[in-house]
This record gives structure tokens, C-alpha cells and sequence, in this order.
């Protein structure tokens, strides 16, 4: 935030004759010293008087959001969202329809909880109306106002306040907030798919979202979003995996270990509308076979070839979970530094040397291919192209002799 570029950001929106303030993660972070991924800018100016200003400071601006108020400055690699004050017209019960205003209080109204309506100033001077840092440090994630009114404006916001006990909160949970979130668990079915998508994701790359996902199990928050979630979830035990081998932490792994076994993924990505990259990486880890614990190098390296790494991976970290063994096994490191380190090689034969031995071009070129293939895949990829070739002549004339 006090980079060359976010102060050339708040300088022109101040050029412009508004007053500007970082608000929300950014603000947040920052104080608790942990490192701030986008930054958030609230100003008292209006959308083209944004533009305008951002433009006169020679800075790109792009309108990405223009209809609710948010313009986006570029600059080098760095990108702001600027987000005009705010307050709601109409609320209760309905969608919020928004009007434009210069009251920081009134903006700070609308956001979700305290420590997310954290406002800071060019010279770090904090806004702060609810006291949100004092919760903050307390790890309490509190409603801006009452929960429950707050969640019928948006039900969003009972997923929101899961994602955001994941990432900064401390037990014991807000007991208001609980009770409100029950409440609205039957109307939660409403909601749009990707956004239940991007908060179930975020909470899932808090360090340990292991109770937060546990108390949306029993506060009836998954009964229609995740009704796969098994209750004997593996998740504690990827994440003792992922800890011991220092493995990335992913959210699909993750929301791989809280689905049962057998589970439909293509109901599950429809309802959440999941990319198609998303849905075939979770079809693909939670797919049974081959059953891997323990298995040795040859196995490893045959299904890395098979499956590709990032498959074979999740497939490993996910069986080993299920199978508890220990997050320090040998066996299991060994594993995780092949599908880390080992690039499956080409096989070295291809159509042509097979159509050069006389085979007539069709189905037998694949099938003798493919023959050739498991008994390459069977030696441990050892076989070089001669080798090859002269099993392949060999496969050739014992299919003539049959
Ligand atoms: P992150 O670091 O994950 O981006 P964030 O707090 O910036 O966290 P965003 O989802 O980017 O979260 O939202 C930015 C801010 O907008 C929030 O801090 C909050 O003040 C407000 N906000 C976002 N979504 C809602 C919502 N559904 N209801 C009320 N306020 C919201
Ligand atoms: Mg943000």
C-alpha cells in the first residue's frame, strides 16, 4: 500500500477533489502484518469523476464495474478497484437497490462485518466506526449491525462469515451470528452458484478451515450446497499431509477430501457451476482406481504417466488421507517427490513404424500401439526406441502365428 503506484492512485483521486481511503482486505490485513493481495480504494468521488481524475494523472482507467460504482486504475502490475461511498436505498427483505453518497458511516453500514469496514487513509490514518480492529484482534467475526437483518439483505453473507472465521477467527464463534445463520439456512438455496463457488474456495485456502467447514455442517449451511460433504471427513488428515510434505495448499484437493466416496462431481459442478477445468481436475482425483498407499516407485511413475502430475498428486495425498497413514511416512514422501519431480517421457514409437511393418492403417495400428505401450509402461519406461521396435516386431509376428 505504500508502493510508488497506490500512492500515485490516492493522489490523483485527492487531484480530483475527493477524498479516498483503502477499505476492506487490504486495510485488514495489514494490520494483523499479513500480506495484502488487492487492494480496495472507497471514494467520495463518483464514477467519471474518477475516470476523469485517474485519466488526468495519466493513469488507466477501466469502468468494470461502472453500474455499481467501481472503476478499476491500472498501473504496471498493480490493479485498484475504486469503489464510490454507497449507502442502500431500499434494504429488508430485498434486493438492495444503492445510491451514491459522500457519508463514510453510511458506507460502512452496508459492508458485511466490523473488521471488513476498516477504512485507511493515504497517511494511514484509520476509519474504523464499529470498532472492527478491536474484533479483529479478538478473532470475533461480527456482523456490521444484526445478523439477522443483515442476512436477509444478502444470504451470501453466511458464507462470507465462514470464509472469513476460517481466515481470522478464534473460537469460540459468535454466538449471534450462529443462531442468525441457522435461521437462514433454508433460504440459502437461492443463491447464485458462483458465488457460493468463490466464498466455499477462499475459505477453503484458510491455513486450517477444518472447523469453520465443520460448523457449516451442523448450522445446516451445506444441506443443499454440499450434501456431499461426509461427515468422517478426510480434511484434518490432507492437511496434516499437506503440512509434513510442505505441499501448496489447493482448494479442490480440499473440497475433494470433504466429498464422500461415490459421490455424482457433475451434480456438484452444475450446482456450483465449477469450470470445466475445475470439474475435470475433482472428476479426476476422487476417481477410484488406482487404489495408492504405499504403492513403489514403478506404480508411481506409471500412473504420473497416465493421469499426468497434478492428477496423480491429488490422487496419492487423497488415498493416503483416507487410508490415515501417517503424514510422515517414507512411503508417502517418496511418492510425493515423484509426481512432484518425474516427467513421464514420449513413448518412442508412433503409427508410422507400426504401418512400415505392413499392418494395414486402422484399428490394429492403435491396438499393437497400445500393446507396446503397457509393456514399456511395464518395464518402468525403460525400453529406448530399438527396444521398442523390437518388441514391437515381436508382438507383430505372434499376432500372425495366432
Ligand atoms: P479478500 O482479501 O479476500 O479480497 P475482502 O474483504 O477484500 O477480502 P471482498 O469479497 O473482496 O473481500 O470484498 C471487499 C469488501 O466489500 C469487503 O471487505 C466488504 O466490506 C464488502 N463486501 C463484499 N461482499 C459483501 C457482501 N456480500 N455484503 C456486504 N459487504 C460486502
Ligand atoms: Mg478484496
Amino acid at each position: 500500500m505504500a508502493a510508488a503506484q497506490t500512492r500515485a492512485v490516492m493522489a490523483a483521486l485527492a487531484d480530483g477533489g475527493g477524498t479516498a481511503r483503502f477499505v476492506g482486505g487490504c486495510v485488514r490485513n495489514s494490520l494483523l502484518g499479513r500480506p495484502v493481495d488487492d487492494i480496495d480504494i472507497a471514494t467520495t468521488l463518483q464514477p467519471d469523476a474518477t475516470m476523469a481524475a485517474l485519466e488526468a494523472a495519466g493513469i488507466k482507467a477501466i469502468a468494470t464495474g461502472i453500474e455499481h460504482g467501481t472503476v478499476t486504475a491500472v498501473t504496471g502490475k498493480m490493479r485498484f478497484e475504486i469503489t464510490t461511498l454507497r449507502r442502500d436505498a431500499e434494504s429488508f427483505g430485498r434486493k438492495a437497490r444503492v445510491e451514491y453518497t459522500d457519508d463514510w458511516e453510511e458506507d460502512a453500514a452496508r459492508r458485511d462485518f466490523t473488521f471488513n469496514a476498516l477504512y485507511c487513509d493515504a497517511d494511514g490514518a484509520l476509519f474504523d466506526p464499529f470498532e472492527g480492529r478491536k474484533d479483529l484482534k479478538a478473532g470475533r467475526v461480527r456482523f456490521v449491525g444484526s445478523p439477522v437483518a443483515r442476512l436477509q439483505e444478502d444470504y451470501l453473507r453466511a458464507f462470507r462469515y465462514f470464509r472469513f472465521l476460517a481466515w481470522y477467527g478464534r473460537p469460540p464463534p459468535d454466538e449471534a451470528a450462529i443462531d442468525a445463520i441457522a435461521l437462514a439456512a433454508p433460504h440459502l438455496n437461492g443463491l447464485s452458484g458462483e458465488r457460493v463457488q468463490k466464498e466455499m474456495l477462499r475459505l477453503l485456502e484458510a491455513e486450517d478451515p477444518t472447523a469453520a467447514a465443520a460448523l457449516m455442517h451442523t448450522q445446516g449451511v451445506l444441506v443443499h450446497w454440499l450434501p456431499e460433504s461426509d461427515n468422517a471427513t478426510r480434511l484434518p488428515a490432507l492437511l496434516r499431509i499437506e503440512r509434513a510434505n510442505a505441499l501448496t495448499p489447493d482448494a479442490v484437493r480440499r473440497l475433494a477430501a470433504l466429498l464422500a466416496d461415490d459421490i455424482d462431481v457433475g451434480a456438484l459442478a452444475e450446482r456450483w457451476k465449477l469450470s470445466r477445468a475445475m470439474r475435470a481436475r475433482l472428476e479426476a482425483a476422487v476417481a477410484d482406481e488406482p487404489r495408492i498407499v504405499d504403492l513403489g516407485g514403478k506404480a508411481m511413475r506409471a500412473l504420473v504417466y497416465r493421469v499426468g502430475n497434478e492428477t496423480a498428486t491429488d490422487r496419492l495425498v487423497l488415498h493416503a488421507a483416507r487410508a490415515g497413514i501417517g503424514a510422515a511416512h517414507p512411503a508417502l514422501a517418496a511418492g510425493l517427490a515423484i509426481v512432484r519431480d518425474w516427467q513421464a517421457p514420449k513413448l518412442p514409437l508412433a503409427g508410422a513404424d507400426v504401418l512400415e511393418l505392413g499392418v494395414a492403417a486402422g484399428a490394429d495400428v492403435g491396438r499393437l500401439l497400445d500393446t507396446i505401450e503397457e509393456w514399456w509402461i511395464a518395464g518402468d519406461f525403460a525400453a529406448d526406441r530399438s527396444a521398442c521396435l523390437a518388441e514391437l516386431k515381436r508382438a507383430r509376428v505372434q499376432e500372425k502365428g495366432r
